[in-house]
């Protein structure tokens, strides 16, 4: 069985009741329990603290590189290297290319003409890894596929091994078939919904609950958790627009829910 603890699920920024969006998996390893950390927006790595010393964080990994999906790196870095049980371990963060001399740059630590960091936070403290296709990370296979939005992004597909428990987070996404592919059959699927139906939403950049629901409902997923709601929405509205189109559970992700995914 997988765990899935929401840390941070607004939307865009963070918000008043919630830090940008990082989520924490979680699932049996070696004889102890290996953590993974999907996404770190602003506000996550304070947030982390009340789940898990983010020192035994194992991996990181990032849908892309849009400041409220990785900025919190840099709390990360300060508290790997200067918080009293610092070093911490050299953990590997999945990532689209370049997103080291993206952490650096948001750092303002220097940078080399080949834009690696000159700094030794960017090698010592963070094992930078472009994404692949498929990927096993501790107990999980992992699998990303590109969506659509304005810059290089992936959705993510975890299957924990030893229970087959399947889940999707969608990243940021407009209507995507690539979503509705890599999310099909899976247990959870954790989506975006930052537009709401009637609103002049531009397209390529995100969903509404609508369209996430009907994502859900095309793949045949069991439950939907919807996120990333930005703080100038409603999240019951949000709700109420996604809930016709789904026959299955429909959740609105909050600070600190868990979802158990596969059993056992
Ligand atoms: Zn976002
Ligand atoms: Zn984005």
């Amino acid at each position: 069985m997988m765990k899935l603890t929401i840390v941070g699920c607004s939307g865009s920024l963070s918000g008043p009741d919630s830090a940008a969006s990082s989520y924490l998996l979680q699932a049996p390893y070696q004889g102890r329990i290996f953590s993974l950390l999907l996404d770190c927006g602003p506000g996550a790595m304070g947030a982390l603290y009340r789940y898990i010393d983010p020192r035994e964080v194992d991996a990181i990994a990032l849908t892309h590189l849009h400041a409220d999906h990785c900025l919190d790196l840099c709390g990360y870095y300060v508290a790997a290297r200067y918080s009293p049980n610092a070093p911490w371990p050299r953990r590997p963060v999945y990532a689209p290319a370049n997103a080291a001399s993206r952490i650096a740059l948001a750092y303002d630590v220097p940078t080399t003409d080949a834009g690696i960091s000159e700094d030794p936070f960017i090698a010592e403290y963070l094992d930078w890894r472009t994404w692949q296709p498929s990927q096993r990370i501790g107990p999980f296979t992992v699998q990303t596929i590109p969506v659509e939005h304005p810059v290089e992004a992936y959705a993510i597909r975890v299957q924990e091994d030893v229970s087959g428990g399947t889940m999707v987070y969608s990243g940021d996404t407009g209507p995507s078939e690539a979503l509705l592919r890599l999310a099909t059959g899976v247990d959870l699927l954790l989506v975006e919904s930052a537009f709401l139906d009637d609103a002049d939403n531009p397209h390529g950049m995100h969903l509404t609950g609508r369209q996430a629901a009907a994502i859900g409902q095309a793949a045949g997923v069991g439950t939907i958790v919807l996120t990333h709601i930005p703080p100038w929405y409603e999240p019951d509205r949000v709700l109420a627009e996604a809930t016709p189109h789904f026959d299955g559970p429909v959740a609105l992700a909050k600070p600190g829910a868990v979802w158990d995914i596969g059993g056992v």
